[in-house]
């Protein structure tokens, strides 16, 4: 065949190929009424989009329990004897929350920068003053304590803000108090994954393996005192749940037509 022929039922084929899919408009419908996902603005720079919670946006604790001895210093509050959780509880969530690690520069390891996130009280992603601080893997910033590391340390130096945005899913426990479906974290630091829906074991101590226990769906967030001055700011908060929807009926096919069939 020559050049010119091939291209010529090349172009063919396009068009007729083109033709019968605009003719064959069939529609897949797969038979869910949806409700309409609520329209949020979100926030600007970081800031909490319309349906968050403020726990803490630089003027008050008011967000939080046991936080007479945390202070605030230029819209941050720095951590102080005690640890603080929000008087609010939280089950399947979002969170945003900025850490900076404090200045001058004291102790190593453990010993340097260290507070922790708990989500419902129970299980903590590190923070630490990873910056060029080396420490157990597992126990680092961004770490889900002695269970794993982050993917990668994108801690910024001490004095500096990191961002961590969370996507959390809590625990589910049958009536007798097994475990039905596992905790799972995703989070970003300074934007960058570092963990992908991970799998929790259980809760995170320092001194015995991981386990879960049943408790309330919702429990409140955590921040920990471990004797460093960590500062935090911008922290907010958002519930999550998935789209709602009803199946109505089964998937089927509508056509250009509008006549309708179930799917083989
Ligand atoms: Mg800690």
């Amino acid at each position: 065949m020559k050049t010119s022929n091939w291209l010529t039922g090349l172009l063919f084929t396009c068009v007729v190929g083109g033709l019968m899919a605009f003719v064959n408009a069939d529609e897949y419908l797969n038979g869910i009424d949806w409700k309409e996902p609520p329209v949020i603005a979100p926030g600007e720079h970081g800031g909490p989009p319309s349906d968050a919670v403020v726990l803490f946006d630089g003027q008050d604790l008011s967000a939080w329990q046991g936080a007479d001895n945390w202070k605030i210093e230029n819209g941050a509050m720095i951590c102080g004897k005690g640890d603080v959780h929000t008087k609010a509880a939280f089950g399947d969530c979002q969170l945003h929350i900025e850490w900076s690690a404090p200045t001058p520069i004291k102790g190593s390891g453990q010993g340097r920068g260290n507070s922790g996130i708990f989500f419902m009280d129970n299980y903590e992603i590190q923070v630490l003053d990873s910056y060029g601080n080396k420490t157990y893997f597992d126990g680092q910033a961004g770490g889900i304590y002695k269970q794993t590391p982050p993917q990668v340390n994108a801690t910024v130096a001490p004095g500096k803000w990191n961002v961590y945005d969370i996507i959390w899913t809590a625990p589910r426990f049958n009536e007798e108090g097994s475990l039905k479906s596992p905790a799972y974290i995703t989070a970003l630091h300074n934007g960058i994954l570092i963990l992908n829906h991970f799998e929790l074991k259980g809760d995170t101590p320092y001194s015995r393996p991981p386990h879960y226990e049943k408790h309330a769906d919702r429990l409140p967030i955590r921040l920990q005192d471990h004797g460093n001055p960590t500062r935090f700011r911008n922290i907010w908060i958002r519930e999550t749940k998935p789209a709602e929807g009803e199946p109505v009926r089964k998937p089927f096919i509508r056509d250009d037509k509008g006549n309708e069939r179930p799917i083989d």
